[in-house]
């Protein structure tokens, strides 16, 4: 908690000013009192009209005053809460954009998105509470103390006895609802996945007669929270009575006593009406400091997990002197890498060596589950290898800059992610000063002019979020614009000409080996035919490579590759 409020510097100036309102607001508040008492045990008792008349003018004046300070410090504490949860979903906003897939993994986006939305405005509610009865608390409660002694110094023991027990009561619920609210916000991650992946699976949901399944699933979150909160709540709902009973409580004991001391001359009703009041104010401030106690633990519990994004440190990062590899022209090479996914015992490809050229097209071939998108993942850095090196144009990519390396890379994932924005604008993503003509052209060599220009509005037509109003292929076919436009040194096609029929698949790879010309090409693939022609395949089974060289090299040595070919291609294409 305190790790996040030192972000709250830069509003030193307004919570200084807002905090000086309060105290003002208390001063008043304690004020308040002792002049109603001057009125009723002087003026009143005296009989004397012009002495209440200026008393009463006076107090008008004093809560008039109290009732500004009041509203100007509201203003200003809800002015810096709102700031300071705006600064901190931008600064966990900016350190989540520098995180690898690795931390993604460890936190996962559920829980990312709740960290950023509701935990954030817990903290936020909290420091708006927070500013307002942090100085109004204790010095109504202090306050409220010397002027009730003031008062009447002999009835101050009914307060001793009350206040320990005020406070015994406010310590024991925050202490056992802190572990409650903590679940209450894990159950809140829960309900998020499995919304989201209901939202965003919503066709396999359906086309699988699921809704029920997904019904019940959700019920289950829905519940688990339900029944968290109510236990929460239960706890603090059994927490107000019992205030307002010791208050009232209270009450009758001062009255009850006081009037004993009114009946033996030693006291008078005046002062008797302030004492009551005056005891009041100090139990209200400790019941204000109950509410705060009855936030604390749920926003302590929401800065905890904010904290742990912040505390997350990227496992990628830049070396402190980065290497500029720029005598080549993106020649890359894996020498024995081996990797494993966080959390899983077993690497999912281990060993692979293999070289990648200028000039020349790299083709990655194996069955589902082979490890080939791991592979190119490794490329960009967006895993490190738990062995071996990787390198490009003779330096180790570990050692390079990672914008300087994902600039020299075009990289097609094998889920082409598209954006809500015009069908030009997600081609430009590849490089935004791009002209008019080098996206159409980058357009032309994926093959997609045809239906782009088909569309309603041609290259200002909208891709849907998630790219839903285009088919598999042709959102393939713009990511492969976006990396053309690029003109990156190397291409990274993982598994992108799948989805395309034999025909574009084909059209498309003549087009590419004329505009890549230079650049080094990896493409992974499934189908024979996309790889026959490369220079080099690379040949995968179960996280090995188990042979590499050529279509023809490969036939003739047989095994895997063999294969794979017979079952994909008929007698007189073999031969
Ligand atoms: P391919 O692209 O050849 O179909 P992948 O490289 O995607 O294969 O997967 C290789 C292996 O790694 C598979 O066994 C898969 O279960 C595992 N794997 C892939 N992605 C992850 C991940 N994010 N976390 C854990 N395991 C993964
Ligand atoms: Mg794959």
């Amino acid at each position: 908690m305190l790790k996040l409020f030192r972000n709250l510097k830069p509003f030193a100036l307004p919570i200084a000013v807002a905090l000086a309102m309060v105290f003002a607001q208390a001063l008043a508040d304690l004020y308040l009192p002792t002049l109603m008492s001057d009125i009723v045990d002087t003026g009143i008792v005296k009989g004397d009209t012009a002495y209440i008349l200026r008393i009463g003018g006076w107090m008008l004046l004093v809560a008039a005053g109290g009732v500004v300070c009041a509203v100007v410090a509201s203003w200003l504490s809800a002015r810096v809460g709102m700031g300071f949860g705006r600064d901190l979903r931008r600064k966990v906003f900016a350190h989540v954009e520098r995180f690898s897939l690795h931390e993604f993994d460890t936190i996962g986006t559920p829980s990312l998105i709740t960290r950023t939305t509701n935990d954030i405005t817990q903290v936020q509610m909290f420091t708006m509470m927070m500013l307002r009865m942090m100085v109004m608390s204790p010095v109504m409660a202090v306050g409220g103390v010397i002027m009730a002694v003031q008062k009447d110094a002999k009835l101050t023991w009914v307060l001793v006895v009350v206040i320990p027990l005020v406070a015994a009561i406010v310590g024991i619920t925050a202490s056992r609802a802190l572990p409650l609210f903590r679940t209450v916000q894990a159950k809140i991650d829960r309900i998020n996945l499995v919304l989201r992946e209901n939202l965003t699976g919503v066709r396999v949901v359906r086309a699988f007669n699921r809704i029920e399944h997904e019904k019940r699933r959700f019920d289950a979150a829905n519940l688990e929270l339900t029944e968290v909160s109510i236990r929460v709540n239960k706890l603090m709902a059994l927490m107000m009575p019992l205030m307002m009973l010791i208050l009232n409580l209270t009450t009758v004991a001062i009255v009850w006593f006081g009037a004993k001391r009114i009946d033996l001359g030693e006291m008078q009703v005046g002062s008797l009406m302030a004492f009551i009041q005056y005891a009041m104010q100090i139990l209200f401030s400790l019941l204000m400091v109950s509410f705060l106690f009855i936030m604390l633990p749920r926003a302590s519990a929401s800065a905890q997990r904010i904290n742990e994004v912040f505390d997350l440190q990227p496992q990628i990062s830049d070396p402190a002197a980065p290497r500029r590899a720029d005598h080549e022209r993106g020649h890359i090479e894996l020498r024995d890498v081996t990797f494993a996914y966080p959390g899983s015992a077993e690497p999912a490809v281990r060993d692979i060596s293999f070289d990648a050229r200028p000039g020349e097209v790299t083709a990655i071939i194996g069955g589902t589950g082979s490890g080939k998108s791991t592979i190119v993942n490794l490329i960009p850095r967006f895993y490190d290898p738990a062995a071996g090196a990787i390198l490009v144009d003779g330096v180790d990519i570990r050692e390079m800059a990672q914008e300087d390396l994902r600039n020299r890379i075009g990289f097609i994932p094998q889920k082409a992610v598209l954006f809500n924005d015009t069908i030009a604008a997600n081609i430009r993503w590849g490089r935004d000063e791009a002209t008019d003509e080098e996206v159409a052209h980058a357009a032309d060599i994926a093959q997609a002019t045809e239906f782009i220009l088909a569309m309603s509005e041609g290259f200002q037509s909208v891709v849907a979020q998630g790219g839903t109003n285009l088919s598999g292929g042709q959102k393939q076919r713009l990511a492969i614009a976006r990396a053309l436009v690029r003109r990156p040194e190397i291409y990274v096609f993982d598994d992108t000409f799948s989805a395309l029929d034999f025909k574009t698949d084909a059209r498309l790879r003549a087009a590419l080996r004329r505009e890549t010309g230079e650049a080094t090409v990896i493409i992974v693939a499934q189908r024979v035919n996309t790889v026959m022609d490369a220079d080099r395949i690379v040949v995968l089974d179960d996280g090995r490579v188990v042979g590499t060289g050529t279509h023809r090299e490969l036939l003739r040595s047989g095994g895997v590759y063999r294969e794979i070919v017979s079952s994909q291609l008929s007698e007189e294409e073999l031969a």
